[in-house]
């Protein structure tokens, strides 16, 4: 089968396209055939060696595609399913836990069932599990024209949050807009703004997934006892942070959550993807997909999305 194989750690270009064995499903897995894989930050952490990885590998995690076999006969050949785990998904063929992946209803197309799972959980996660995001509610989203922010500000105004958006373009500002923010601010001076839309308080939570650039504005923006949530580093990572910067700022709370830790039971994991599946259905949340690159374009998905050029979530077209 065709896949995109890491046997050194770097920069987008260490995405060979090459010939692999196709996997066989364990006991509890099931053999799919990859119709779009999820292309998302955290691979590109593992691609540089930011995040630990064993060599050589087939990045990705995400996708979605037709089951072409079960072994313990549960699930028809055919059936179209989304994971959001299963290590190995830019490839033609990747093995998926049975109980970690959900049926595609008909109406949801394969680009956006693809890239739904990893995103939306993880908004989900950040709205409704680090916290319990109520009507009312100020919240400010960074890197909001992205694929986990576009997500996350739709999810936050349909359970009646206001949400502050920050985005670096004209263009991915106006997207922000679209998708429910109220006030779209730029990077440099977004804490100041955030303040000053709630007459100087400052917001209820903060949901930072840019790290090094932008985390102390983060802990700027927040109201005293409110919630910074740094869920991650496409600047870099936070470093030489001091444990009473959070009294400074008025006796924050502080995580840096995981998706893990918030899917870790089957039913954790079927209630969050459950969650996300119904909006979409509902069209109470509206997938934006970038533009989808080929799974020979796996180097260009991942220069694109660092060089902050891609707006929502991005795909890798493999078969379908
Ligand atoms: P995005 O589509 O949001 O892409 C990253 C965005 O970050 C860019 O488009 C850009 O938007 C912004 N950005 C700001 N500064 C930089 C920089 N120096 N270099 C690159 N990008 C920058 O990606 P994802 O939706 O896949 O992920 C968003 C974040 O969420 C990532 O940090 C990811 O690791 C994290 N994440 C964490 C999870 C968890 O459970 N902890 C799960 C899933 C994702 P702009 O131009 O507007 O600044």
């Amino acid at each position: 089968m065709k896949a995109i194989f890491v046997t050194e750690t770097g920069g987008p270009e260490v995405l060979n396209v090459v010939d692999r064995p196709e996997p066989r499903p364990a006991p509890d897995e099931v053999l799919v055939e990859v119709a779009y894989a999820g292309v998302n930050y955290i691979d590109t952490y593992f691609r540089s060696g930011s995040y630990a990885q064993e060599l050589p590998y087939i990045p990705g995690s995400e996708g979605c595609g037709r089951v072409l076999a079960d072994p313990a006969g549960e699930i028809a050949a055919g059936t179209v399913v989304a994971w959001h785990d299963a290590p190995g998904s830019y490839a033609e063929r990747v093995c998926v836990k049975r109980n970690r992946l959900v049926a595609v209803p008909e109406g949801i197309d394969l680009p956006v069932a693809a890239s739904m799972l990893l995103q939306g959980m993880t908004a989900h996660y950040l709205l409704f599990g680090t916290r319990e995001t109520r009507e009312g509610d100020t919240l400010l989203v960074t890197a909001g024209a992205g694929g986990v922010g576009l997500v996350l500000t739709q999810m936050a105004v349909s359970a009646g949050a206001i949400v502050y958006s920050v985005t670096s373009t004209p263009e991915k500002a106006a997207l922000a807009a679209e998708a429910g923010a109220s006030a779209v601010f730029g990077y440099d001076d977004f804490a100041a703004k955030a303040r000053e839309a709630t007459g100087g308080r400052g917001v209820d939570a903060v949901f930072d997934g840019v790290g090094k650039t932008t985390f102390p504005q983060a802990l700027e923006a927040c109201r005293p006892r409110g919630l910074v949530c740094s869920f991650g580093s496409a600047s870099g990572e936070v470093e030489g942070f001091a444990i009473q910067e959070l009294n400074k700022h008025g006796s924050l709370f502080l995580t840096r959550p995981s998706i893990g830790a918030y899917v870790a039971s089957d039913d954790e994991f079927r209630l969050r993807a459950q969650a996300v599946v119904r909006a979409i259905e509902e069209g109470s949340l509206r997938l934006r997909i970038h533009e989808p690159f080929l799974l020979d374009d796996a180097i260009a998905a991942h220069t694109e999305l660092q060089a902050r050029r891609t707006t929502g979530s991005v795909v890798l077209k493999v078969a379908g």
